[in-house]
């Protein structure tokens, strides 16, 4: 199976940041969220994972571009690969008899096809075993939970006395929440959604409390004791009370202005949602509030209980205990040859009511 990300639907439609693009070749064939059996390995490798079900980390990191340990960039030296230096820059390794192109991820890269098709290569190192107790419409979210996960662990969220708001509605918001509960915040979480659908998800994954935006996100701001005052010019501003974090997963101007607006003082921000460029961003309570602006990406090596698991199997793990309540996220499965009914179901998520569409070759 292969998830339509926000992402991929971003760079179709020319809505992503170009910022990216030198860390990226093309060009590609699209799909980062993947979910696959081996069916070769190379002449090194343990022929005992052929038939494997498997989950694929795409980053591209040092190790998968053929560098030796010692070449390693300082992100990938960290077990941080999702900021992997390199990206930029050609591999080590050859593939198909030409040196690996540039490219931070399969899915956007020339050599390295992607999961919206029937078969893909990748390093061991990308591969993680799935448990037999996930059903394919679980692991398939292994990605984008991953990236919740990522979040809140290297975030200060598990510390947080909270309140912690969670705009948005789309997968990456669902993993903040759910990752939010599932490694142990207890505080209020107060989640932001639109639809019937979406609330009922939220609430599903843990959220104490669901607002839509606008008159219902406003009282529950000022529930938490936010006092509103209304400047001579532009739109109401608070101070005190106010969300100890406020998870960002929409990135646009009106969501980070809000966030911006309804984080507590000395607060965090973190931006989750993909946010590129915004006109006209006010970032006056970035200062006036002592806010702290946190992006995450993707995944990497956790500090987790005493070791450094990948996120992937703290993911994994957390599915095993607690993946029933994922159970509503992946409303649409499409074979592959109908891709282009999938990315209209994903695109209109609004009237297709799709929360993660997944094709499937
Ligand atoms: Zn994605
Ligand atoms: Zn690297």
């Amino acid at each position: 199976l292969g998830g339509i990300c926000g992402s991929d639907l971003g760079n179709i439609s020319f809505k992503s940041s170009p910022a990216m693009e030198p860390f990226g070749s093309f060009p590609a064939v699209l799909g980062h969220e993947i979910l696959g059996r081996v069916t070769e390995v190379g002449p090194e490798m343990d022929p005992g994972l052929v038939g494997q079900r498997v989950v694929v980390d795409p980053m591209i990191h040092c190790d998968v571009r053929g560098h030796a340990p010692e070449a390693w960039c300082p992100s990938c030296r960290a077990g941080l690969h999702g900021t992997c230096e390199m990206a930029g820059e050609e591999g080590s390794v050859e593939v198909g008899g030409k040196v690996l192109s540039p490219g931070a991820t399969i899915g956007y890269h020339a050599d390295l096809p992607g999961g919206w098709g029937q078969s893909l290569i990748a390093h061991e190192r990308q591969l993680f075993p799935v448990p037999e107790a996930l059903d394919d419409r679980i692991a398939v979210l292994v990605e984008p939970m991953s990236i919740g996960v990522h979040a809140v662990l290297r975030s200060r969220a598990l510390s947080s006395p909270g309140p912690i708001l969670v705009i948005g509605s789309g997968a990456i918001a669902f993993s903040a929440i759910w990752a939010l509960r599932t490694l142990g915040y207890e505080g209020h979480l107060v989640a932001q959604a639109k639809r019937p659908h979406e609330v009922a998800l939220a609430k599903a994954l843990g959220a104490d409390e669901t607002v839509t935006p606008g008159d219902e996100a406003r009282s529950a701001l000022v529930a938490t004791g936010a006092r509103a005052y209304m400047p001579m010019v532009g739109g109401e501003v608070y101070a005190g009370g106010g969300y100890d974090m406020v998870f960002d997963c929409v990135g646009s101007p009106s969501s980070l202005t809000q966030s911006l607006r309804s984080t507590a003082a000395r607060g965090s921000i973190v931006l989750l949602g993909c946010a590129g460029q915004m006109p006209k961003l006010d970032l006056t309570f970035l200062w006036a509030r002592e806010l702290d602006l946190q992006g995450y990406v993707v995944y990497g090596r956790e500090d987790w209980k005493g070791g450094a698991p990948h996120t992937f199997e703290i993911t994994m793990d957390r599915m095993v205990a607690d993946g029933d309540r994922l159970s509503g996220l992946v409303t649409h499965v499409f074979p592959l040859d109908q891709y282009k009914d999938g990315l209209r179901a994903a695109y209109n998520h609004r009237e297709s009511k799709a929360v993660k569409v997944v094709l499937e070759p």
